[in-house]
């Protein structure tokens, strides 16, 4: 039988690996950065310029906001959110929980599932592995993601190891679930596509704080159950980055490796290199767009504030290294009087700026994989980023 989604390793230097990701609507590259589209749309930027200038190949959808508003049957009735949006490349959609556990007025966590007030009106809701699974048929995403528990990144090892093995109940719970709603053609994304099923695609989520062991058992767990991909979730929720980075050198090579690795909501640019060569191949997060609507600019020479007083008289682009059409048309000291005057587009034009960056800088990190120079790479990109470049 075919499957939802195709997974091909194309180069491999030391552990960190190139790709070709075919899902129903699009052909990804790997490594990825997916930018993230809380509502339905990307912060700030247009589907336009994501789809012909930036060429984002996948962006993620956030199911708590979407279920909470406009709300699941809108949403079927209107197609699902490919039609609706009008996004027609991959879409990748999480459980819902993550916002959950951090965003709401929790009521009550059982084996059942979470019981929670919402964060726009107080209703009463209820969340559990299979309702997470019928909003995203709904959704008709090409990846769903399972429905996990995500305790706090300073958990002790007891309250860690229960939270996971909740978790790989939950896992259970929405792989079963998953597959029914597949075979009775509840997603609303279903497309026929060459050598794939059409249908969508499950991803796992590790999880295990800080603890070694414990990350080691949750993969095990999860790799039993069987996914077409797996994340490393509870990671940069407010521990220490060589925390992060230790978890991911010590779980991404040992992660199944005929499936993607995700690393869910990373992160910085450092962080997506320093990633990389651990081992992962997929990204999301906010900060590009995040960081956009407040003057916060990355660049190849490490992030500046566009709003800050030495810029006011600046002709130099952004970033003088980055090809994009803003950097290509608009000075910094433009930039900073659109943000003085409180202008809307200058939180568009540097939001757009900081995704080129983020897509762009996995570009070079793709290229120098396939030409087995990703070490050098590596360095030199942290160099400048960090100002040790001379
Ligand atoms: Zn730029």
């Amino acid at each position: 039988m075919n499957k939802p989604i195709d997974w091909k390793v194309t180069a491999q230097d030391g552990n960190a690996r190139t790709g070709i990701l075919r899902t129903r609507r699009s052909t990804i590259e790997t490594p990825v950065f997916m930018p993230v589209g809380t509502q339905g749309t990307v912060k700030g930027v247009r589907f336009e310029w994501l789809e012909e200038e930036l060429d984002a190949r996948i962006i993620l959808g956030n199911t708590y906001h979407l279920w909470l508003r406009p709300g699941t049957e809108i949403i079927r009735k209107l197609g699902g959110l490919h039609k609706f949006s009008t996004w027609n490349r991959s879409l990748l959609t999480d459980s819902g929980g993550f916002q959950v556990f951090s965003l709401t007025d929790l009521r009550k966590l059982t084996e059942e599932g979470v019981e929670f007030r919402s964060h726009i009106d107080g209703t009463k809701m209820f969340l559990s592995p299979e309702v997470s699974m019928e909003i995203q048929a709904a959704l008709g995403s090409e990846i769903v993601m399972v429905f996990d528990e995500c305790p706090p990144g300073d958990a002790g090892v007891e309250v860690t190891r229960k939270s996971l093995e909740l978790t790989a109940r939950w896992a259970r719970r929405s792989r079963q679930r998953f597959d029914e709603l597949q075979q009775s053609k509840q997603d609303t994304g279903f497309l026929e596509s060459p050598g794939l099923s059409g249908r969508q695609a499950l991803f796992g989520i590790v999880q295990g704080a800080g603890h070694l062991g414990l990350r080691d058992e949750s993969l095990e767990k999860t790799v039993e159950v069987g996914f077409d991909g797996y994340a490393i979730g509870g990671l940069s929720v407010g521990e220490e980055k060589s925390v992060m980075y230790e978890v991911v050198e010590h779980l991404a090579p040992k992660m199944p490796a005929d499936a993607p690795r995700y690393l869910m909501g990373v992160g910085t640019p450092e962080d997506l290199v320093e990633s990389v060569y651990r081992g992962v191949d997929m990204f999301d997060c906010v900060i590009p767009t995040r960081n956009g609507r407040t003057g916060g600019a990355f660049t190849s020479r490490g992030k500046l504030n566009i709003r800050n007083a030495v810029f006011a008289d600046d002709e130099l682009p952004i970033d003088e290294d980055c090809l994009c059409s803003v950097c290509r048309r608009y000075s910094r000291a433009y930039l900073r009087h659109l943000y003085q005057a409180n202008e809307m587009v200058a939180a568009i034009l540097i939001s757009h700026h900081n995704l080129a960056f983020f897509l762009d800088t996995m570009k070079n990190v793709r290229q120098s994989i396939k030409l087995g120079e990703f070490d050098k790479f590596r360095h030199d990109f942290l160099d400048k980023i960090r100002g040790e470049d001379g």
